[in-house]
């Protein structure tokens, strides 16, 4: 009998434990990918990418003789219809673990077997379970560096390598058609301009990440911080989506640095950190939507996300050259620099006063890589709240860090237009991704700051002092 292989955010067929464990079995496999209210309630630029990163996984397996079958529906009743059309009697998949994830997954375990079917989760989207790494008091960690001290040398098993074949059924359930979903559909504003910058899919990410250890890593550790160069992995993205495993940046990463790239260390340490972020998320999902720490429910953020500084935020037109010229980045490529985001994270937090939230609802809406753990953590990190968080009364200097990070102003030039000569084709590409109704011109005259930068700090320092009062 056939296996159904119920793909969502694992999107590659190398180093997936359920495909591999689905071969296995020896009978078909019917990959499946299921748009359900997980996927409807995705923000416009990460609904977008996962529209690019199915077609691809579809071209993959139609190459080797194989199907992606959509769906649309609530999960459960379309897994029983598929069980039901293709007398499938096993479903295979790898584990999420976001709070609704969690819910949704587990009561359809129950049902399918209490109906007689094998239902099995795997691991895959992370290098460590979240129950498996564990303080000495037998806690969770609320702090990355023990975390990082307690799982650097583990033995981590090599990846899986792709099925030779991967058997098909002898018919095909139908299939819906990936256009009639126009997961592209909010991003008409500006989805060309985006997909510009956007390369999807399994061979893509093998190709980042191989790119990366040639090229990158070996400077990684002195050159992640500038965001004009393209010194990172970019791999976020396939990550997020499981176009490529954790574990095989993790190996990428222990083999450069046996080869001794000085980088390989700090990137191993990055690839903790997005484990991390799960680790919090498994253990403490309020994460997502509160103050990690609920001693900050009393400090005095503003929480209308349309009030004017909030809205010159999101638009990039704060009047602070190294915000704009970040929040630009994001709209028109879908990303953003990590260094970006922390600054542009503390300017909304700390000198603007909004709260986090709103911010990590704009990053939800306008990333390529959104992913729930890590966009959480980073922003409750920023504002201050969260775990392990920079401490609020450290505010980021957008000035001092464009002087350090971006000193010949290439950045900035790259992203904004107005009051420049000869404006670059990037930062005039700005105005061909937002909507008309902004009514945004690159002739417009560069704003004024919201707030100077000194009285921001000090406004954002009273408060902090007050809740401590
Ligand atoms: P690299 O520097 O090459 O790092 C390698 C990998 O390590 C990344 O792909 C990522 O998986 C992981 N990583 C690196 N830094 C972090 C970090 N600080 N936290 C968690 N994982 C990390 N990352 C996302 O993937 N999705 C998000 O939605 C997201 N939102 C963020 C919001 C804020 C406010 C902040 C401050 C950070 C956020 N990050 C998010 C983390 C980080 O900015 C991105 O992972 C990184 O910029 C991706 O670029 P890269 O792949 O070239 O990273």
């Amino acid at each position: 009998n056939p296996t159904l292989l119920w793909l969502r955010r694992d999107l590659r067929l190398s180093d997936h434990p359920a495909l591999s464990a689905a071969v296995a079995r020896g009978g078909p496999v019917i990959a499946v990918f299921i748009h359900d209210g997980g996927v409807s309630g995705l923000g416009a630029a990460p609904r977008f990418r996962l529209g690019l990163g199915l077609a691809a996984l579809q071209g993959e397996l139609e190459s080797r003789g194989q199907r992606l079958i959509l769906r649309r529906g609530p999960a459960r009743e379309v897994l029983e219809e598929l069980i039901a059309e293709t007398g499938a009697d096993a479903v295979y998949w790898s584990r999420l673990y976001d709070p609704e994830a969690i819910d949704r997954d587990s009561r359809i375990k129950s049902a399918l077997k209490e109906a007689g079917v094998e239902a099995q989760s795997f691991a895959g989207h992370v290098l460590f379970e979240p129950w498996d790494v564990q303080t000495g008091q037998g806690s969770y960690y609320k702090v990355y560096s023990p975390m990082w001290r307690a799982v650097k040398d583990r033995e981590i098993a090599a990846p899986l390598h792709t099925p030779e074949k991967i058997p098909a059924p002898e018919s095909w359930p139908e299939s819906e058609t990936l256009q009639s979903w126009q997961l592209d559909f909010a991003m008409r504003r500006g989805g060309p301009v985006v997909a510009k910058h956007v390369a999807a899919g399994e061979a893509a990410a093998q190709q980042a990440l191989a790119t990366f250890a040639q090229r990158r890593i070996e400077s990684y550790g002195t050159r992640r911080d500038f965001p004009a160069e393209a010194a990172t992995s970019d791999l976020s993205q396939h990550l997020s989506l499981g176009e490529i495993s954790p574990r095989q940046c993790w190996h990428a990463g222990l083999r450069a640095r046996e080869a001794g790239k000085t980088g390989a260390e700090t990137f191993l340490k990055e690839v903790v950190w997005r484990e991390f972020a799960y680790h919090l998320m498994y253990h403490t999902p309020q994460i997502l939507t509160e103050n990690w720490r609920s001693e900050w429910n009393d400090f005095p953020w503003n929480e209308d996300a349309g009030s004017a500084e909030a809205q010159a935020w999101q638009k990039g037109r704060t009047g602070v050259p190294f915000v704009d010229a970040a929040m630009r980045e994001m709209f028109v490529t879908g990303r953003m620099h990590n260094r970006a985001r922390m600054i542009c994270a503390s300017y909304l937090t700390k000198h603007l006063m909004c709260h986090w939230s709103i911010g990590a609802e704009w990053f939800r809406d306008c990333l390529v890589d959104w992913d729930p753990a890590s966009n959480a953590m980073g922003w409750q990190w920023a504002a201050g709240c969260g775990p392990d968080a920079a401490p609020y009364f450290r505010v980021f200097n957008p000035e001092t860090q464009a002087e350090k990070f971006d000193r010949g102003g290439l950045y900035r030039q790259r992203w904004i237009a107005e009051g420049a000569e000869a404006p670059s084709e990037t930062s005039l590409s700005y105005f061909d991704a937002i909507p008309k109704t902004w009514g945004l011109s690159p002739q417009d005259p560069y704003p004024a700051p919201l707030i100077g930068l000194k009285e921001g700090r000090e406004r954002a320092l009273e408060a902090y002092a007050a809740l401590k009062r």
